[in-house]
C-alpha cells in the first residue's frame, strides 16, 4: 500500500530529525574527541619521479570514533570548521606532526594541513613559532599547506601571514591547485613555496592529450617560477611514466604509497 501524502510529510520529518541528531551527535562527539584527543596521524610518502628518492611525507589526520570507528578528515574537518574547534584541532594536528618528525632518522621534509579558518586565527604565526621551539623541528622541514580559497576574502591579510610563517623558515604549499577560480592570480599575489596539482587533473593524463598539456604547462610555470611542483593522485603506471617525461618533479599518489601509520614507514626508522 503506498503512504498517503500525509504520511510519507511524517516519514520525511523523521528521516530530517534523525539527520539532526545524527549531526548533533557528531558535533558533540567532535568537541570531545579534541578535549580527549582521539586523533591519529597517517603519513603518505611523496617520490622524487626522476630519482625516486623520498622528497617528504604529508600528514593526514584520522579520528578513531570510540564507536563509530575510524572516520575520514573529509567527513569531520568541515563540521570542525564550522565549530570553530579546527583551531585547536589543528594545533594539535601540528604539535604532533612536528614532534613525531624529529624522532624519524631521516628528516624528510613534513607536510602539514592548515585550514583557511586555521590560517586565518588571530595568533597562527604565533603558534606555529611556539610549536617549533617547542618540538626543535628545523623549521625548513616543516611545510605548511592552504588552499586557493584563502585568498577569496583578505588577500592582503593572508599574504603578511604567508610572509611572517616563511620568515621563521618554514615553506609554504598551495594545495588542490587548479580547483579554484583564480589559480593564476593566486600564482601571482600568494607567497608560496611548492604547487600541489590537484588530483583531479592527473585522472586522465595518459588517456587525454589536453589533460596531459595542462598538467605540463603547470609543470613548466612552477619550475619557471623556480617553485616545487608535486603532483598529487597517481594511480597508476601509465600516469606515472607521463608524468615522468614532464620532468624533476615530485609526485604522491596511491601507486607509490597509501597513508599510513609512521611506524610502518621504513626509511623513518632506525635499522
Ligand atoms: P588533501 O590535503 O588533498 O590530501 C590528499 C588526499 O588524497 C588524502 O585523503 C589522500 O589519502 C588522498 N590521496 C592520496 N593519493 C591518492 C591517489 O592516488 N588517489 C586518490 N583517489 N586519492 C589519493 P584523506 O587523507 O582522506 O584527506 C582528505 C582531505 O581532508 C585532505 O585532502 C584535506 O583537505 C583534509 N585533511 C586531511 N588531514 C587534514 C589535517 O590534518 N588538517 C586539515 N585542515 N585538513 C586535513
Ligand atoms: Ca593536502
Ligand atoms: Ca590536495
Ligand atoms: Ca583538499
Amino acid at each position: 500500500a503506498k503512504a498517503s501524502a500525509q504520511e510519507r510529510i511524517c516519514l520525511f520529518e523523521d528521516y530530517m530529525q534523525a539527520e539532526f541528531d545524527d549531526r548533533q551527535e557528531l558535533e558533540h562527539d567532535l568537541r570531545l574527541a579534541v578535549e580527549r584527543d582521539q586523533f591519529e596521524l597517517v603519513y603518505q610518502t611523496q617520490i622524487e619521479v626522476t630519482t625516486l628518492a623520498v622528497h617528504g611525507v604529508e600528514a593526514l589526520v584520522r579520528w578513531n570514533h570510540p564507536t563509530r570507528g575510524q572516520i575520514s578528515p573529509a567527513a569531520f574537518i568541515p563540521i570542525a570548521e564550522e565549530l570553530g574547534v579546527i583551531v585547536e584541532l589543528g594545533e594539535l594536528i601540528l604539535r604532533r606532526a612536528c614532534r613525531e618528525a624529529t624522532t624519524w632518522v631521516k628528516p624528510v621534509k613534513i607536510a602539514v594541513n592548515l585550514s583557511p579558518i586555521q590560517l586565518q586565527a588571530p595568533r597562527i604565526v604565533e603558534t606555529v613559532m611556539d610549536v617549533l621551539k617547542e618540538t626543535g623541528l628545523d623549521p625548513a622541514r616543516l611545510e605548511l599547506e592552504i588552499t586557493e580559497t584563502v585568498v577569496l576574502n583578505d588577500r592582503n591579510g593572508v599574504v603578511h601571514i604567508l610572509d611572517d610563517l616563511r620568515a621563521l623558515g618554514v615553506t609554504i604549499a598551495i594545495d588542490d591547485f587548479g580547483t579554484g577560480y583564480s589559480s593564476l592570480a593566486v600564482l601571482r599575489d600568494i607567497p608560496f613555496d611548492t604547487i600541489k596539482l590537484d588530483k583531479a587533473f592527473v585522472r586522465d593524463i595518459a588517456v587525454s592529450p589536453e589533460a596531459e598539456a595542462l598538467v605540463k604547462l603547470v609543470i613548466d610555470v612552477g619550475m619557471h617560477l623556480g617553485k616545487t611542483v608535486i603532483v598529487e593522485g597517481i594511480e597508476t603506471e601509465a600516469q606515472h611514466q607521463s608524468i615522468r617525461r614532464m620532468g624533476g618533479i615530485v609526485t604522491q599518489g596511491f601507486l607509490f604509497a597509501r597513508p599510513v601509520a609512521a611506524s610502518q614507514l621504513g626509511f623513518l626508522r632506525a635499522s
